[in-house]
């Protein structure tokens, strides 16, 4: 991917991250991948934010569905089919509240992307498309936020060639902005560690 900033020409060793992830700005519910992700709750029988996008797109099935689940632990995915979206299925993530920071609030954020491209992987997906999970209404502050999303995602496909492509969909441009600079300051550092 292309990175804003300084010219990879005029830095030789600048490794990118993985070309497989790509950072856009636009609405999840449109994307035709093999998987979106949804930012649920624990209940999964649907909210505001993307939640409410992703029901009122996918249709009344989805939520009947999700009410058979028995809920989903923070940290944790569960898979259903994407129903009337151009989706073929929903992977359904639940982030965890921001808290301050001392709540685990990190590790269970990486545990959400970690588990929802583990469900790809098993069911033979080849694209995923995810929101910025936990950073609407559970707070979670967003350069903190995006860090995890690409540095798990990144580390999970250094082991990984079946996923083909994972989408970042930011929703609005601030998100977009922050993903963008953050995944050029994670380039720098990936090569950095690699010249030491
Ligand atoms: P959480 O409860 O995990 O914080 P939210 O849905 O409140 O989840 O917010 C997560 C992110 O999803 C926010 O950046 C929000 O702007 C974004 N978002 C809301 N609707 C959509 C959509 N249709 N497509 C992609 N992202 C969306």
């Amino acid at each position: 991917m292309h990175f804003p900033g300084r010219s990879p020409a005029l830095r030789p060793h600048l490794i990118p991250m993985d070309p497989r992830i790509e950072i856009q700005q636009g609405d999840i519910t449109r994307l035709q991948v093999d998987a979106i992700v949804n930012a649920a709750n624990r209940t999964l029988l649907g909210g505001g934010g993307v939640d409410g996008a992703i029901h009122r797109a996918a249709g009344p099935r989805l939520l009947l569905k999700c009410a058979t689940l028995g809920g989903c632990p923070t940290g944790e995915a569960r898979i259903t089919r994407g129903y009337r979206l151009p989706a073929r299925y929903v992977i359904h993530t639940v982030g965890p509240v921001w808290r301050g920071g001392q709540h685990n609030e990190d590790v269970l954020l990486a545990a959400c992307y970690r588990n929802s491209l583990t469900l790809a992987v098993q069911h033979q997906l080849l694209s995923i498309a995810f929101p910025s999970i936990s950073t609407g209404a559970y707070r979670f502050p967003l350069e903190r936020a995006t860090r995890i999303a690409l540095r798990t995602t990144n580390d999970f496909l250094a082991t990984n060639s079946s996923l083909q492509r994972v989408i970042f969909v930011c929703y609005d441009s601030r998100t977009y902005e922050t993903y963008r600079r953050i995944a050029a300051l994670l380039s720098e550092e990936i090569s950095e560690n690699r010249d030491q």
